[in-house]
């Protein structure tokens, strides 16, 4: 059996992991009251730190910074709206200019050509529309990840 008392950190690893303490400083545990106290007050204070509530602001901290943050701008976007008229005239204007000679090709194209070129339009047009949602998807998905890691 040890005569020497059990030092503060051997009280506070007998309090916090029991498992690590050896069986002779546990022996000695059993048979000193000394010991048995500081054990007991250690456990107080331990109890007392884990059922202390979580601090908390007396304030709402989000609305705080979303008043500091500023407006977004959401100007009209003239120049897309500036190019989007002008690429329609041009392409109203060609095909205005070119009408006839448009007309003679579709009419004299074999129905199978003009097939062919619809449906590889379609597939590309579907091969672009699951790669927007997919797309669409994963921005979503890193929104709500970030979302969750600022609450
Ligand atoms: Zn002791």
């Amino acid at each position: 059996m040890i005569t020497a008392h059990l030092t503060d950190t051997e009280i506070q690893l007998y309090v916090a992991e029991p498992e690590t303490i050896s069986d002779q400083l546990k022996t000695h545990v059993q048979n000193c009251v000394d010991c048995q106290t500081n054990i007991a007050n250690y456990q107080l204070l331990f109890n007392g730190i884990h059922n202390q509530a979580k601090p908390q602001f007396d304030f709402n901290l989000t609305n705080l910074v979303l008043e500091q943050l500023p407006e977004p701008k959401r100007a009209f976007p003239w120049a897309a709206v500036l190019i989007s008229v002008f690429s329609v005239m041009l392409i109203a204007s060609l095909a205005l200019f070119f009408s006839s000679y448009i007309e003679a090709t579709i009419t004299s194209v074999s129905t199978v050509l003009t097939a062919t070129a619809i449906t590889a339009a379609v597939v590309i047009l579907i091969f672009q529309g699951v790669e927007m949602v997919k797309n669409h998807q994963k921005q979503v998905h890193t929104l709500l990840n970030t979302k969750t890691l600022q609450l």
